[in-house]
This record gives C-alpha cells, structure tokens and sequence, in this order.
C-alpha cells in the first residue's frame, strides 16, 4: 500500500515512520508512505498558502492553487482522495480494513487552520473522513490514526494476523476481555482463578461474558455522555 500525506508540516510524520510498526511495515515494503509539503507548491518569495475566507468569518483557509498542484504532483488514476473533515464519516474499524482492502494508493489531505477551500474537495477528494466528534487543530493527527489503523488489515501490516481479528471492534458489537500476565497477584488483585485453570472451554466463556459486560458498560457511559451534552 502507497500513501501519500499533504499537509504544511511533514516533519512531523518523521518519529511515527521512524518508528513503530510503519517502520517495520516500511522495511518490509509492505507499506510505501510519501510526504509532500503544500508550501512547496506556492508561489512567490513568501510561499503564501493560506488566504481569509470570502463572507468573512474567523481565521485562514488553506488556498485552492498549491493544494491543487501538490495533489497532481501525486494522483494517478486509481489514487483514492481522503480529505479529514470533522464533519466527515466517522473512521471505524471495518472502514479501516475496507480502505486497506480497497485501495492501493490513498492521497490524505490534512487540512489546517479552518480548514480548505471547498473546490479542492469538490474536484479531487472521493471521503470525508472524521477520526472523531471533536475538532483537531489540523487533519495531520487523524492521517496517523488512519494510516496506523489500516496498516492493521494489510497483508504482512503487523506480525501477527490473528490477533488483528481477535480484536476489539472486529466483530461488531465485540470488545476484548480483560487480559493478565504474570505475577498471578499484583497489589492484592489476583488474576481470575478461571484464566489460571488451562480449562479452555472454560475461558472461551469467560471472555465471552466479560467482553459482553465491557461492551454494555461502554454503552451505557456513551448514552450518559450523550445527554449530558444536549
Ligand atoms: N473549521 C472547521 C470546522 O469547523 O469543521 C475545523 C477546522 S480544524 C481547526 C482544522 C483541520 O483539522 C480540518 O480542516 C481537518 O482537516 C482537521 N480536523 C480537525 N478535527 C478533525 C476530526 N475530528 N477528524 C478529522 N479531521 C479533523
């Protein structure tokens, strides 16, 4: 898989690909990540990128010219365009693995400041995607999140493959049970004595109850949350 992320400051994808398992998944040239900067795409002494929006309103859009030329300098026709967007659909686990199943190359826009002159996404972005309801301070956070989360659903992305679809959210409506390790007791707290017992159909139970008991409780905090926002 080939991504190509634009954003103003590809410095700061560096740790994340030196890093990790994108650096193994890197080494392995399972995954190819390309950083193009905006600014190297405006024009004049000062590089300007941005520009206030048309009707007034608080703060700088990015300008449709150098978004536009750093895309071409990347797209090719199978390219699939996200652009991160608060108000976009929001990221999950099967849009993870769908994109990762789909797409061979993917252009991420991030956007900064208010965000980026609609005819760039009217012209060129296929998704909206929204990592989240809450707004970042710009969409450089959310390609990582993507990248790392799809990354997960690629073959030969990470080591181990079934513990990918052992995972929380895999299977819809399922989380991973509590997990221990060893000391079997830890600041008075013991390890389930049924997780110690090698009683395998046992445990297969166990974890089956104890993921259902997470999921309802995440549920209920949501709902609670939910209303105390409205
Ligand atoms: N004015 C925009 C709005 O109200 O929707 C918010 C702009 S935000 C400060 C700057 C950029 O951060 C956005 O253009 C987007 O690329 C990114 N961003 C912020 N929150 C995000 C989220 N939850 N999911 C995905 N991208 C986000």
């Amino acid at each position: 898989m080939k991504v190509s992320i634009i954003s103003l400051f590809p410095n700061f994808f560096t740790s994340m690909l030196e890093t990790s398992m994108i650096r193994r998944a890197i080494e392995k040239k399972v995954l190819e990540v390309e950083l193009v900067n905006v600014r190297d795409f405006a024009e004049g002494k000062h590089k300007v990128v941005d520009d206030t929006p048309f009707g007034g309103g608080p703060g700088m859009l990015l300008k449709p010219e150098p978004l536009s030329l750093a895309i071409e300098s990347v797209k090719k026709d199978h390219s699939h365009v996200i652009y991160f967007s608060p108000g976009g659909e929001l990221l999950h686990a099967k849009k993870c693995e769908s994109l990762a199943k789909s797409y061979d190359h993917m252009i991420l826009i991030c956007g900064h400041y208010e965000g980026i002159d609609q005819r760039i996404i009217d012209l060129y972005v296929d998704e909206e995607i929204s990592i989240g309801d809450y707004v970042l301070t710009s969409g450089m956070l959310p390609a990582l999140v993507l990248l790392d989360g799809t990354l997960r659903f690629v073959e030969g992305g990470v080591g181990n493959k079934e513990s990918v679809y052992g995972d929380t959210f895999h299977i819809e409506g399922e989380f991973k049970a509590p997990e221990y390790t060893r000391p079997r007791e830890f600041k008075g707290i013991e390890v389930p004595k049924v997780l110690q017992s090698g009683n395998h159909e046992e445990i297969a139970l166990w974890r089956k109850r104890a993921a259902r008991e997470r999921a309802k409780k995440r549920e209920q905090k949501n709902t609670e949350e939910a209303v105390c926002i409205r």
